[in-house]
């Protein structure tokens, strides 16, 4: 593994190799873009290929400091997480790093912190990482991966050396779905392209029930089944994965106050509350999503007459033909108001309602 292991993220592999040739790293590196694109690896093949001994812009592999990176065994470089499905990145884990960070690096190169989904700092940490980037230990670099640069405080984001990760190209994630196992060619095809150049995202589509449940909706719809019925069943379905996903992150949360050492932790009901919201609201998107690519795919394909443009090639035989392209225009005008309307917090039930009755007309 070395840079070359990382797909289509030309700009920032070039910046990175540039730091590395020059040893010049920066105290703090913020890597940002969407999940599944490769930055984690990336800032894995970062930390080997500027401690390397041997390589002048990348990780050689072999020498002793790549070796101890591959084993998890090198001792300056360090990976910070959030903690728990309340996946939080708390201040007593910023303040502990940072003091180890005061002390000379072990290996005698740089040490580097990696942190893993940055945003999930709280503020308090946040703070105290400010700091920390305001007086930065020598010898030491902060690399924060996230996918919402926003969540960071501004102060945070100046102050590091921007890296900033596109998504990956169709032909990437065909051929990583491929490696990852044996998967029919046009249904490689459609989660490909449906996975908006994500890997995490493409191997979600393919693992949960998802896209099954989407298409039997637009499916039944087509059929002219009762919109109301289709949208109260969606409703059911929606309650059971908001109560799956709430007693999941309720587990963790207790299961991370037992582990806590001194007993200050409490479950904090609000902050729950908003994870699961999170949640669920995520979880609807994607069936957006999902609704958005079948009526896409409709209008596309009726017009092109050809499957080269169409993301559900798995199920040609099913894209209804001769449609009415205003009809059309208006369901995904409809989905674009529910994706609106989501985001406004309304009951999904209601919005589902709505959505389902324009969807069947
Ligand atoms: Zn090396």
């Amino acid at each position: 593994m070395s840079f070359s292991q990382v797909k289509d993220q030309k700009i920032a592999l070039q910046l990175l190799r540039g730091i590395v040739r020059q040893n010049r790293v920066p105290s703090g590196l913020l890597f940002w873009g969407p999940n599944g694109v490769g930055k984690r690896m990336t800032a894995f093949e970062f930390a080997k290929a500027v401690n390397c001994n041997d390589s002048e812009d990348d990780a050689c592999d072999t020498c002793l400091s790549c070796r101890k990176t591959i084993n998890g065994n090198h001792a300056d470089i360090m990976v910070i997480k959030p903690a728990g499905k309340m996946r939080m990145i708390k201040v007593d884990v910023i303040e502990e790093v940072v003091e180890t960070a005061m002390f000379r690096p072990v290996e005698g190169g740089m040490r580097l912190v990696l942190i893993e989904d940055a945003e999930r700092m709280n503020l308090g940490a946040q703070n105290h990482f400010l700091k920390t980037l305001e007086e930065p230990p020598s010898q030491t670099a902060f690399v924060l991966l996230t996918e919402w640069p926003r969540r960071l405080l501004p102060t945070i984001r100046s102050r590091c050396q921007s890296v900033r990760f596109g998504t990956l190209r169709f032909e990437t994630v065909v051929e990583m779905m491929r490696e990852k196992g044996s998967i029919a060619e046009d249904q490689l095809h459609a989660i490909a392209a449906l996975s908006q150049g994500s890997f995490t995202r493409a191997c979600d589509l393919q693992k949960s029930e998802r896209r099954t449940i989407a298409l039997d909706i637009v499916q039944r719809l087509a059929q002219g089944e009762d919109p109301l019925l289709l949208s109260e069943e969606f409703a059911v379905y929606i309650q059971h994965t908001s109560k799956a996903i709430e007693s999941a992150v309720m587990s963790e949360a207790k299961q991370e106050m037992a582990q806590d050492p001194d007993g200050e932790a409490k479950l904090d009901k609000d902050d729950i509350a908003a994870q699961v919201t999170g949640l669920v609201r995520g979880e609807l998107f994607e069936f957006l999503v999902l609704f958005d690519a079948w009526y896409r795919d409709e209008l596309i394909y009726d017009l092109s007459k050809t499957r080269q443009l169409i993301y559900n090639r798995d199920c040609l035989n099913k894209l209804k033909t001769e449609i009415d392209v205003e009809k059309h225009a208006a369901k995904i005008g409809a989905l674009v108001d529910a994706w609106k309307y989501i985001e406004r917090n309304l009951k999904p039930a209601r919005i589902f309602r709505d959505l389902f009755f324009t969807l069947a007309s």
